[in-house]
């Protein structure tokens, strides 16, 4: 059986009527990882002894007519700075190259211990999700299996290609201003950053506590949905998480009455030629400025726990009193980008600049907010292109961070609000990258957007599409 060739939610009715073994989707995946691997190092490691160990035991289970929770062993691919107990979390880091964290995250808990989803690995990611290429990290940059010269998007970049390429049915990535969406459009999948307290941050390293989501990607929005239903929910250890119950988000799929909305709104736009109602945000202008601001900020405090002693792996040149040996930590063990954001959030804390900066930034975020707000008061999902370009070349942008900043441009304005935002492959473009589309939803209506992304996938059909892995052609 072609194991590769479904979705997971596909899968899922296959074991059921004992079509498969999850041993045999386990064996066929990792097979296809070691073939393409070394094209596109979506992983920074791989467990595959112990993912086929769990397969074996789930398999004995099922035979024994036990039930194995809702995600019956599909394979998935898991950020490298969600925390899983006593396996490396480095955040493709130096400084955490030692850290095997105490305790599991509350989304590990619920998608790999509860529900049964097989870790298959760890992806590959920017530094501290710090970009939006995954080049900023220590094991080097991952590749994008539509065009292996180009990047795969960030931060999430691994858990972008691991998916697309085939490697793993879905995986966790981390949004702080459209570390799940830009690696979803760049690599011609779904991917969803949910509503600001919707997913628990427990055993999430912090990037930006205020921004920072936790959210599904995979191929189809049927199993993007089917995920987030896992991870959402309220969690005490969390309390920005919010105590508002979970909806069904796979069973609400496909409803009649938006259906009518989406397919009226698709064939106007076919024989209009895209005329849709325009919105305006007037402060959409500042939204780089204060996104960067606010993420470098918060990022600056985070970060300083890592001095090498506490936290993080120390230098191993101990000459000097502890201040030059702290800096020297932090210099080696720090990427350039991590060292950038950190003293460029310090500057912007430091007094006399707060007020400048960091707290005229609070208040634009909420002009922000309230522009969204009016928008919404006209209609039910907001939508745009997710990314400015299609993926750029490896190289092509990691020396002017200032317009890899820019590329955040339409995905960082939701993270500012705290909405929930999904981005879907809806072409490609005239170097056969994929095109992703935005669909932003009001606060909680995960399931609103996740519907019409659905309701769009049905209907444009792409979402089998098989990456080429190879490199684009000289002098195209
Ligand atoms: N590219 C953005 C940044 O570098 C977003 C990163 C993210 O969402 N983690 O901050």
């Amino acid at each position: 059986m072609k194991i590769l060739y479904y979705m997971g939610y596909e899968l899922i009715e296959k074991i059921k009527q004992k079509e498969v073994t999850i041993q045999e989707i386990i064996q066929q995946y990792f097979e296809r990882i070691e073939e393409t691997e070394p094209l596109l190092h979506s992983f920074v490691n791989l467990t595959k002894e112990d993912s086929l160990k769990k397969a074996k035991e789930l398999d004995k289970k099922l035979s024994q007519g036990k039930s194995i929770g809702r995600l019956y062993g599909l394979p998935i691919g898991i950020k490298d700075l969600i925390c899983i107990k006593n396996s490396p979390t480095t955040c493709a880091s130096k400084i955490l190259k030692s850290f095997r964290p105490p305790y599991n995250a509350t989304v590990i808990e619920k998608v790999i211990e509860k529900e049964n989803a097989i870790c298959v690995g760890r992806t590959n990611m920017d530094e501290f999700a710090m970009g939006s290429s995954t080049e900023n990290s220590c094991y080097g940059p991952t590749y994008n299996p539509w065009d292996l010269e180009r990047v795969p998007g960030g931060s999430s970049g691994g858990s972008g290609s691991c998916v697309a390429s085939r490697q793993t049915i879905f995986s966790l990535g981390s949004d702080t201003g459209g570390s799940i969406r830009c690696p979803a459009a760049y690599c011609g999948i779904v991917g969803l950053k949910p509503t600001y307290g919707r997913v628990s941050r427990y055993g999430l390293v912090s990037y930006a506590n205020s921004l920072d989501q936790i959210g599904p990607m995979s191929r189809c929005v049927h199993d993007s949905a089917l995920l987030l239903e896992v991870i959402a929910g309220h969690d005490p250890l969390d309390s920005t998480s919010v105590n508002k119950p979970v909806e069904k988000y796979t069973e609400l799929l496909n409803q009649p009455i938006v259906k009518e909305k989406v397919n009226s709104a698709i064939s106007k736009l076919e024989s209009l030629g895209a005329k849709t109602l325009e919105i305006s945000f007037p402060h959409l202008e500042y939204a780089i400025a204060t996104y960067y601001l606010i993420a470098m900020s918060e990022a600056s405090s985070n970060l300083e726990r890592y001095e090498g002693l506490q936290y993080g792996d120390m230098t191993d040149n101990l000459e000097g009193d502890v201040f030059e040996v702290f800096s020297r930590t932090r210099g080696e063990k720090f990427g350039p980008e991590v060292r950038r954001r950190i003293i460029l959030g310090t500057y912007a804390l430091s007094a006399g600049y707060y007020d400048m900066f960091y707290i005229k930034a609070l208040k634009i975020r909420s002009l922000i907010k309230k522009d969204f707000q009016k928008a919404f008061e006209q209609c039910d999902a907001i939508v745009s292109p997710t990314m400015p370009t299609t993926a750029f070349k490896i190289g092509e942008l990691v020396n002017d961070p200032l317009q890899m900043y820019l590329m955040d441009v339409l995905t960082c304005p939701v993270n500012l609000a705290g909405l929930p935002g999904l981005s879907i492959p809806c072409g490609f473009d005239n170097k056969n990258l994929p095109i992703g589309f935005q669909i932003i939803g009001n606060y909680f209506e995960e399931n609103n957007i996740l519907n019409l992304g659905y309701l769009l996938e049905q209907d444009l059909k792409i979402y089998r599409k098989i990456p080429p892995l190879k490199r684009s052609v000289k002098n195209e």
